[in-house]
């Protein structure tokens, strides 16, 4: 497949890193792989620290001019840029879904819902109010006021190439921080191609900047030793999140990490069974399993346990598995030989361990790393999925008995990132959305995530937020003025 032949606007596709407002080229250069087919698509700049310093730099030096732009002014580029991206959708989608497997109609939909953040964050940015406090001495006022936090580094993962990024850059940028960011190198031409809009956007010199590496740590090692980057925000595993945060001790960065998670989805028996189906399979299959929100531990109670797991395979057994560019395809493969053997292994830990396979269990026929939608059932705490997420298209269902069992099982882990429950009884809505420890809850839904909403997790999964007011704030400093020498007169 030539990537560029299918698309519209072949200018997305410079296969080159963006910095200081040039498109650049390293000594080396890596491939990039389209999961499905296994063909290589493209070949971009393999960067090193060496050219990360570079960037840093260049978002060093606009960011003075950027941080003295009103509010207003930076929101002026973010609409421009979101306007882009909503115009070259298609072409956004076909990138995505050629580097990262996911059917295109999907990766559309990821394009539209990364956009929205582009759009809100563009007005959030007018919103970064102080406060006047009152004081406790005569003749005296504090006065606060937020201030951008200076040069941020973005590391983001393979699973949204798109939406990572478009949830943390546009709130930096209208915070009026300068940005330097490191895609995953699964997926770093829809950060080339976002950057591409960017530039056409108008946004000046150096204030976005995108490094492309297949050497992670070389570039994260940069980015979190150098003192010039203030903050770093982080989606990916907890495990290279805890290094990252290590590597940022020593320059005390402000930090948000988007972590692991380990969702529990509880079905209680006085549940809607068909639509806790619906939110399961939606939420659980999207992106073939590898979500961080997906849910994991499916906790079903005793009494509606049957019923549930039947009409969940009959759900299932719909879900049509193929290449991204295939029109009937509802998911694709898994994005690497890696990701393929997690998801065999935890199916095999869990068999060998007395679980039963309703439907799927294997690598699909269409080999390379497609995998067939699964459902498990008699599923126990000793299993590996009880303790880390599949990261694949394995629903894998637990059973429990009463309201304070469904708890305690949904609590039993390290992580705290989304938590999911099917209820009609209101106020076991209030008690278990209080209970539960995680940043975010669906109560009988889903589906959890926009731009409006404040998405982070508690515990393991991380720290931060995204999105919302709170997202702005990840990106601002909190000053105050104690201002004396008010006498009256
Ligand atoms: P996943 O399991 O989703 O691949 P990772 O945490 O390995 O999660 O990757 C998420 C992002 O972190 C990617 O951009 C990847 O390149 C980057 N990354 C991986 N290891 C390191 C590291 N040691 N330092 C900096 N970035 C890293």
């Amino acid at each position: 497949m030539i990537l560029s032949d299918k698309l519209t606007n072949k200018s997305l596709l410079p296969n080159k890193a963006y910095i200081n407002g040039k498109w650049v080229d390293a000594s080396k250069s890596f491939d990039v792989i389209n999961p499905s087919t296994q063909e290589v698509i493209a070949s971009v700049p393999d960067m090193g620290a060496e050219e990360t310093h570079d960037a840093i730099a260049a978002a060093d030096g606009a960011f003075k001019d950027w941080a003295a732009k009103t509010a207003k002014e930076r929101g002026a580029f973010l609409k421009k840029w979101y306007q882009l991206i909503l115009d070259n959708r298609e072409d956004l989608g076909i990138i995505m879904a050629a580097e990262q497997g996911k059917p295109v109609k999907e990766a559309i939909g990821e394009v539209l819902y990364g956009a929205e953040f582009v759009e809100w964050f563009a007005e959030e940015g007018k919103r970064a109010y102080g406060d006047v406090i009152p004081t406790t001495t005569h003749g005296s006022r504090v006065v606060t006021m937020k201030q951008p936090v200076g040069v941020c580094a973005m590391i983001t993962p393979w699973n949204f190439p798109s939406a990572m990024i478009t949830r943390k850059m546009p709130p930096a940028l209208a915070a009026g921080c300068t940005v330097v960011s490191k895609p995953a190198e699964d997926t770093p031409l829809s950060a080339i191609a976002l950057a591409v809009l960017a530039e056409e956007a108008g946004f000046p010199k150096g204030v976005i900047n995108v490094v492309t590496t297949s050497h992670s740590s070389d570039v994260g090692k940069a980015m979190c030793e150098s003192d010039i980057v203030r903050k770093l925000s982080f989606t990916g595993s907890t495990k290279v999140g805890k290094i990252l945060m290590g590597q940022c001790a020593d320059t005390m960065k402000k930090l948000s990490l988007e972590l692991g998670g380990n969702a529990p989805f509880v079905v209680f028996g006085d549940a809607d069974i068909d639509a806790a189906v619906k939110g399961l399979v939606a939420g659980k299959f999207r992106n073939c399993g590898q979500v961080c929100i997906a849910p994991n531990r499916i906790y079903v109670q005793d009494s509606v346990h049957d019923e549930f797991v039947e009409k969940l395979k009959a759900a299932v057994s719909d879900i049509k598995v193929g290449d991204g560019f295939d029109e009937d395809s509802d998911i694709g493969p898994l994005i690497n030989q890696a990701g393929l053997e997690k998801v065999q292994d935890h199916v095999q830990d869990a068999l060998d361990k007395g679980a039963t396979v309703v439907l799927g269990g294997k690598q699909h026929k269409k080999g390379a790393t497609f995998f067939e939608p699964t459902i498990l059932t008699g599923m126990t705490d000793e299993m590996k999925v009880a303790s880390d997420e599949t990261f694949g298209p394995v629903a894998s269902i637990f059973k429990f008995t009463d309201e304070q069992d469904a708890i305690d099982k949904a609590n039993d882990t390290i992580y705290g990132l989304a938590a999911y429950f099917y209820t009609r009884d209101i106020g076991r809505v209030w008690r278990v959305s209080e209970a539960i420890e995680a940043g975010i809850i669906g109560a009988n839904t889903g589906s959890t995530s926009s731009e409006v909403a404040p998405f982070g997790g508690v515990k393991h999964s991380g720290i931060g937020r995204e999105g919302s007011k709170y997202g702005l704030d990840e990106f601002l400093e909190i000053k105050y003025v104690a201002m004396g020498g008010i006498e009256e007169s």
